[in-house]
């Protein structure tokens, strides 16, 4: 247990992050990343080789406390992550400036404090975009521009950090049956049916498939759609 690589999971606490660690968890020591504590104890619990690591990712002095302990890191995923849809009109700057702040600033600054323990692993960094990060429907701006945003710094980690042997993936998954999604829909006043969006053990996969590319290797892009049910006659 103690020789497997080290992987740091944020967002973990639900959704496709904790779907996220589930999947590595066979083959990596985990740490857990969110704000709550109970559920990152019970996931851990569930988990060998687990540990939470309940961190605001908006907090910078807590950030830089939580990363000291970690010297040598061989993936850190990304998956924390805030939607709230509205039009151009019905946002404020202030809900311009929290999906900024939580989906591209806390993103860039966790990476930063980690680049040398990335680097000391030749480790790996996946970053959990979404469809919204490559192309922006009525009513999702502010959250598609963060998106956009984290395309953006990751295509600039990758040119930088490529030759010093990091591997850096974007997902971009769409429509995924989570918490954040319901929150989504009730805003839209849609209703809910999980069958139509992707699970996020699907979401996993894909961060699996480009952790365990062989050495060769470098899943740079991954993007998944939800399959539409289809019955056949
Ligand atoms: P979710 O169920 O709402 O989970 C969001 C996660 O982010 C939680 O674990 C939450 O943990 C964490 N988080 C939020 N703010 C944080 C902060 N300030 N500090 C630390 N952790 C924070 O969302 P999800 O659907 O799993 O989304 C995960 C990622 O996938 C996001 O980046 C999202 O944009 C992206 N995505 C989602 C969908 C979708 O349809 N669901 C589609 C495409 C892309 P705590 O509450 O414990 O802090």
């Amino acid at each position: 247990m103690a020789d497997q690589p080290l992987a740091l999971v944020t967002g973990a606490s639900r959704g496709i992050g904790a779907a996220v660690a589930q999947a590595l968890a066979p083959t990596h020591q985990l740490l857990l990343g969110g704000r709550d504590e109970a559920a990152l104890t019970e996931l851990a619990s569930r988990l060998p080789g687990a540990r939470p690591w309940a961190v605001d990712l908006t907090d910078a002095s807590a950030v830089a406390r939580a990363v000291a302990e970690i010297d040598s890191l061989d993936v850190l995923v990304h998956s924390a992550g805030v939607a709230r849809l509205g039009t151009v009109e019905e946002s404020p700057a202030e809900v311009w400036r929290r999906h900024f702040e939580v989906n591209v600033v806390a993103v860039a600054e966790l990476t930063r404090l980690l680049l040398p323990a990335l680097r000391a692993a030749r480790g790996q960094v996946v970053l959990i975009n979404s469809g919204q990060g490559l192309s922006v429907r009525a009513g999702w701006g502010a959250y598609a521009a963060s998106k956009f945003g984290l395309r953006a710094f990751a295509d600039a980690l990758r040119a930088e950090e490529e030759a010093a042997g990091l591997r850096v993936t974007s997902v971009f998954p769409g429509r995924t049956d989570t918490e954040m999604q319901q929150a989504v829909v009730a805003s839209e006043g849609g209703d809910y049916a999980p069958e139509k969006y992707l699970r996020p053990e699907s979401v996993a996969a894909a961060v699996v498939a480009a952790v365990t590319a062989g050495p060769d290797a470098h899943l740079t892009e991954v993007t998944i759609r939800p399959r539409p049910q289809v019955s056949l006659p």
